[in-house]
């Protein structure tokens, strides 16, 4: 089994119901237990354009299936919530992140792990820092830390 940790996001169309529908599927990936959740976090849009506030959350899950396996089935949670994919970082239904993957360290076509922008993101790492307090990176450098050198951006815990 390998320990990952999932950013969830929405801002369109109730998206704490969103993120407590797409938490009950992830549950149902086969091969795969979901842990646990942080709780859900408001924070400001960073795409283009005016858009709704976003809903964060990370949740942790034990799964046996290789990485692209998952992010198959993160993918298909996300085309069940209606996700489109037009403008880049555009306003979204559901978007499924794979932030870690054990201690993997991935570069393929579609698969980029540890996520490559999670040291920006205080809407990834405040959630994550709730459920893993203690995490390290695959390369060694701790949440915390990072937590410190993190870019302020509007948070709040819903
Ligand atoms: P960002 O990656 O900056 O958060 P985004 O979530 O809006 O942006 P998407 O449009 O959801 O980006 O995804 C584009 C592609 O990113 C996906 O099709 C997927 O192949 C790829 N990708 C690379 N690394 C990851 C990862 N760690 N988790 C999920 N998708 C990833
Ligand atoms: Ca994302
Ligand atoms: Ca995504």
């Amino acid at each position: 089994m390998t320990r990952c940790y999932i950013g969830l996001g929405s801002n369109l169309d109730d998206p704490a119901a969103q993120l407590r529908s797409a938490l009950q599927q992830m549950n149902e990936i086969p091969r795969t237990v979901l842990q646990s959740c942080s709780g859900f976090f408001a924070s400001a849009p960073v795409g283009p354009g005016e858009q709704p506030d976003y809903v964060n959350a990370v949740a942790s899950l034990e799964t046996e299936l290789p990485p692209e396996a998952l992010l198959d089935a993160l993918q298909a949670i996300e085309n069940r919530h209606g996700r489109e994919r037009t403008l880049r970082w555009g306003a979204r239904t559901l978007d499924l992140d794979i932030l870690l993957f054990g201690n993997e360290q991935l570069n393929t076509a579609r698969l980029s792990v540890p996520h490559p922008r999670m040291a920006e993101r205080n809407f990834v790492l405040e959630p994550l820092a709730e459920l893993a307090p203690d995490l390290t990176m695959p390369d060694g450098t701790a949440l915390q830390a990072m937590l410190t050198r993190c870019p302020p951006n509007r948070l709040h815990r819903l």
